[in-house]
């Protein structure tokens, strides 16, 4: 039975309660919250949960494999959704992702936004692009050493149908608030030393389900929350 209009989904609370998170880190760190996009993570989720979020007033979602995520923008291309791919990017993908996002987080190579600036239609505005950095030396391999990241985004700064954004990480969790603020703080600090460099990045890609209040501590402009709103995955 299609379910009534107007319920209040465990979608829809989960999103107001992710609401309510932002609006207290962001009154912790005295920032407007305004500043703070929230990208719903619908990786492994179905169509349906991105609608119900959606419903909700949604319009950022995030998703990592790109199959997955091809059939849900075919599926939902009446609604104006903006596409975030998150996942990491193998060279053959670079197409498709290049046609159908608006915004890459996670490259980390010279060589993938290249081509993603070749593959970018012109018909399209440049990608938005954040570049991933490797900020606590993480047990994942993923994302740029900081010392390599100035040179990185100089080239890909260059590159004429991409937009260079700011960065992005993924650091391990912590024990506690302190700590896990610590590798955020560093690519707060990266960020601005990129600019320092004349590349102006008005973007940081920091925080999960786990630590965006950190994460917003630290001037996070976009935070990537996939279990608090659409709950575990398998
Ligand atoms: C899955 C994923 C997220 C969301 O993680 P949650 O812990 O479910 O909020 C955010 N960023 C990236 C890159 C991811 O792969």
């Amino acid at each position: 039975m299609p379910r009534p209009l107007g319920i209040m989904t465990a979608i829809v609370s989960n999103l107001q309660a992710v609401h309510h998170a932002i609006m207290q880190a962001a009154q912790a760190a005295e920032r407007d919250p305004a500043g703070i996009m929230l990208l719903a993570v619908s990786k492994t989720f179905p169509a349906s949960a991105i609608q119900e979020a959606y419903a909700a007033g949604q319009r950022e979602f995030g998703e990592n494999y790109l199959q997955e995520a091809l059939d849900k923008i075919v599926a939902l291309r009446d609604l104006e959704i903006v596409w975030h791919f998150i996942g990491p990017i193998q060279s053959n993908k670079t197409r498709a992702i290049a046609e159908n996002f608006t915004w890459v987080h996670g490259v980390e190579r010279l060589k993938i936004a290249q081509r993603l600036s070749e593959q970018r239609p012109p018909h399209l505005p440049p990608l938005n692009i954040c570049l991933q950095v490797n900020v606590s030396g993480e047990e994942s391999k993923s994302g740029v050493a900081p010392q390599e990241m100035v040179n990185l985004a100089r080239e890909v700064a260059k590159l004429p149908q991409l937009l260079l954004r700011g960065l992005m990480a993924i650091p391990a969790p912590a024990e506690d608030e302190a700590t896990q603020r610590q590798p955020f703080a560093r690519l707060r600090e990266l960020s601005q030393e990129i600019a320092a460099q004349g590349m102006a990045l008005d973007t940081l890609s920091m925080g999960m389900s786990h630590d965006f209040a950190a994460a917003i501590q630290e001037g996070a402009t976009i935070i990537r929350i996939g279990t608090a709103i659409f709950g575990k995955r398998d």
